[in-house]
């Protein structure tokens, strides 16, 4: 494992090809120079291996590679001992958990590959936490262990046991038709549950469209049936990724009001993984923030309040926002503008409602 605080070389694995190179990376590593195995690859290989434990940071091979293939990450050393997942070497890491609480809708913020719909598949229970270690993957025990003490031992041993459901609304619904055949009206009553779905589809405005084949339908529509069949179904837990998609706005705040309502009344617990930054903050009670480099260390930090999460992703992306006079929507300010000026010196990212 890398040592505390630690600068170590990662892979962009879309990037590196050791095929089309001189292995440069290799050549140029002092540390393999001095004989040891910092970097293995060879003109066969599928893609290089950087030892963590080896790599001194010394960002050499970076401006070696010529395909830009490599950066350096800083690890520091308490996330190191947090590590929740990992995909394979020199990747992407998720260190932490956002932890489950009944009764509210927990916003999932942060930019595209850092993690969250990774985090959502962990807690759905469809995807097992390796722990970082990719290449030697603890089983259900040692995970269970490893959380010992901590609320996610408690959800993933109720998940294990079948005594909580999760149910997931995936995030690409432009592939339900590849597997979902017949009209909607159909695939509902097949998958009835419960009354609920017939209240969330006629709130989601559903009732005409019965009638149409799922083939026949827009990305708009088939949103709107995974939704109805996700909230539709019993559960304990509702895995909501990227609802806003396809939806224009008027819709989305439909949809919003609609998975909070549901959520609120019913006692359930939802992670909500949101782009669209209006329809997250009114929909979320509380917000984690993901932060760090997308696709390849990243965390998620415990859940905060609206007001302070939007303000610390916010904070992160360097954007303010305010009220528009007219209409009462959030709006951008411009950067550099005396209000995101002002805004930013006194730390108001984001604002609410009175
Ligand atoms: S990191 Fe760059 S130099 Fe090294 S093998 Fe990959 S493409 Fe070649
Ligand atoms: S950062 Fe330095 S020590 Fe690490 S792999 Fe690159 S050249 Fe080697």
């Amino acid at each position: 494992m890398a040592d505390k605080n630690t600068r170590i070389a990662i892979v962009n694995h879309d990037k590196c090809k050791p095929k089309k190179c001189r292995q440069e990376c290799k050549k140029s590593c002092p540390v393999v120079r001095m004989g040891k195995l910092c970097i293995e690859v060879t003109p066969q290989s599928k893609i290089v291996w950087i030892s963590e434990s080896l790599c001194i940071g010394c960002g050499i091979c970076i401006k070696k590679c010529p395909f830009g293939a490599l950066s350096i990450v800083n690890l520091p050393s308490n996330l190191e001992k947090e590590t929740t997942h990992r995909y394979c070497a020199n990747s992407f890491k998720l260190h932490r958990l956002p932890i489950p609480r009944p009764g509210e809708v927990l916003g999932l913020v942060g930019t595209n590959g850092i993690g969250k719909s990774t985090a959502l598949k962990i807690l759905a229970g469809k995807q097992k936490p390796n722990l970082g270690k990719f290449d030697n993957p603890p089983d259900w025990q040692e995970i269970l262990t490893y959380f010992r003490g901590s609320e996610l031992q408690n959800y993933f041993t109720k998940i294990l046991e079948d005594d909580l459901r999760a149910i997931v609304k995936p995030q690409y619904v432009d592939q339900i038709p590849k597997t979902v055949k017949g009209s909607v009206g159909a695939i509902l009553s097949r998958k009835d549950d419960t009354d609920t779905q017939d209240i969330i589809c006629d709130q989601l405005g559903l009732l005409l469209l019965l009638a149409l084949q799922v083939q026949n339908l827009s990305g708009g529509e088939l949103q709107r049936v995974a939704l109805t069949l996700c909230l539709g179904k019993p559960a304990d837990v509702y895995l909501i990724d990227e609802p806003s998609a396809y939806l224009d706005s008027e819709q989305r705040l439909m949809a919003a009001r609609v998975i909070k309502r549901y959520i609120l009344h019913a006692k359930k617990t939802a992670f909500v993984v949101e782009h669209d930054f209006i329809m997250a903050t009114y929909l979320a009670d509380r917000v984690i923030v993901f932060d760090g480099i997308p696709s390849k260390k990243t965390s998620a930090n415990t859940p905060q309040s609206l007001l302070a999460g939007m303000n610390r992703f916010l904070s992160l992306l360097e954007i303010t926002f305010r009220r528009d006079p007219n209409n009462f929507r959030p709006r951008i300010n411009k950067l550099n503008s005396i209000k995101d000026t002002e805004q930013k010196k006194s730390g108001n990212y984001f604002f609410l409602d009175d």
